[in-house]
């Protein structure tokens, strides 16, 4: 499973800079046959030490990483959902993708156009969910119309989907996106079928100047994009599209010069695939051998199933157990035979739930 984030905002955000300089490093695209092969998709690797520690134990000669897919999504403008700019083709775009990155303009440039002609990310923010809920509504409100339909002829199962569109148009006529409703598992089901644009989560990126990123405290407008992204139950982090476009042309020694000079805690690729997988609910599991270690990408509450599948579907389909220990463990004991003797090793079965840096070997049978 690759995480496929798309990157959002209003024109001169700064979402190319953004995507150009987090996508500099891709991995080949042709060793993940289920990611996107097109110029506006780079995929990249995900940032993560331990990978190399189980590669490093199990003397693994090739390291997979897990990978993150983004997609510049550009063309978002004023009265996209009426069809304005790049309209449906740039909503269609959204409809596909697991999560948005919202790229808002938080830097002053006098030499770089606002598209609404002064600096303000509150109102850039909520300018782009407008389109997104305007979309939804239309949507939502065809579906509705549909159902209730059907539910004038007596069809019960139409009659409990009206009453969730009921819900669920009152939210977006609110301007509340789908996200913020607090939908229960049995109204998301209708409503994730629909693919809404405001059931996505969104992971905002202050796009700041120098000077901030490199405040301990935020200044009040970002502090309000925040507050936004709280309210919504997304998440929110500052980057400096101009310093990651820098980064981006150093080397690895350089970079962490640069980092350091900067006094940026981390390079703001992990910091935003970070938060991307906080906001989702990912996690991260290894398997390791004499051929290949690998991460990979499970939701959090995974069973030990789902995560054989990943791996490879004869896997799920013939799993007969696990044998699974944390990372920690081996680290520890610094091999995987001395893991078992010590009785580390434990064996699973298929409804075991995968916790965050497991080494897992799969048993299975086909
Ligand atoms: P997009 O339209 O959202 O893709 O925006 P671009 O990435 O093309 O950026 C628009 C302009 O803003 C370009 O000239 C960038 O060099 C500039 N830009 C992007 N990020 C920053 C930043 O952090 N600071 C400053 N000063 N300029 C930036």
């Amino acid at each position: 499973m690759a995480l496929q984030c798309g990157i959002i905002g209003l024109p001169n955000a700064g979402k190319s800079t953004i995507f150009n300089a987090l996508t500099a490093a891709q991995v080949p695209a042709e060793s993940y046959p289920f990611c996107t092969i097109d110029p506006n998709t780079g995929v990249v690797a995900v940032p993560d030490s331990r990978l190399d520690q189980v590669a490093a134990i199990f003397k693994s000669p090739k390291i997979t990483p897990t990978v993150v897919e983004f997609v510049d999504i550009a063309g978002l403008v004023r009265g996209a959902s009426k069809g304005e700019g790049l309209g449906n083709k740039f909503l269609g775009r959204i409809r596909e993708v697991e999560a948005l990155v919202h790229v808002v303009r938080c830097f002053e440039d006098p030499d770089v156009t606002h598209v609404e002609g002064s600096l303000d990310p509150l109102r850039d923010a909520e300018l782009v969910t407008t389109e997104l809920l305007l979309k939804d509504l239309e949507t939502a409100g065809r579906r509705h119309q549909r159902v209730q339909k059907g539910a004038r002829t007596g069809d019960k199962e139409a009659a409990k989907e009206a009453l969730i569109w009921d819900r669920v148009l009152e939210g977006l006529d609110q301007g509340r996106t789908v996200r913020s409703l607090d939908l229960d598992e049995n109204q998301l089901e209708p409503v994730k079928r629909l693919d809404l644009l405001t059931e996505k989560p969104v992971l905002y990126v202050a796009n700041v100047d120098e000077e901030e990123i490199q405040r301990s405290d935020r200044a009040d407008d970002i502090k309000a994009l925040f507050a936004l992204a709280e309210s919504e139950g997304n998440l929110c982090i500052r980057l400096c599209g101009r310093l990651e476009h820098e980064l981006s042309l150093l080397d690895q020694a350089e970079q962490l010069e640069f980092i350091e000079g900067y006094g940026l805690p981390e390079p703001g690729l992990d910091k935003l695939v970070h938060a991307a997988y906080r906001l989702l609910g990912y996690q991260t599991f290894f398997t390791g051998g004499p051929v290949e270690a690998r991460a990979w990408t499970v939701a959090v509450g995974a069973t030990a199933q789902e995560a054989a599948g990943q791996v490879h579907t004869d896997m799920a389909r013939g799993f007969i157990k696990a044998e699974v220990y944390p990372l920690e463990v081996l680290t520890r004991l610094g091999s995987e035979q001395a893991v078992r003797d010590a009785g580390l090793a434990r064996q699973e079965g298929k409804g075991y739930l995968v916790q965050d840096g497991d080494v897992i070997f799969f048993k299975f049978n086909v």
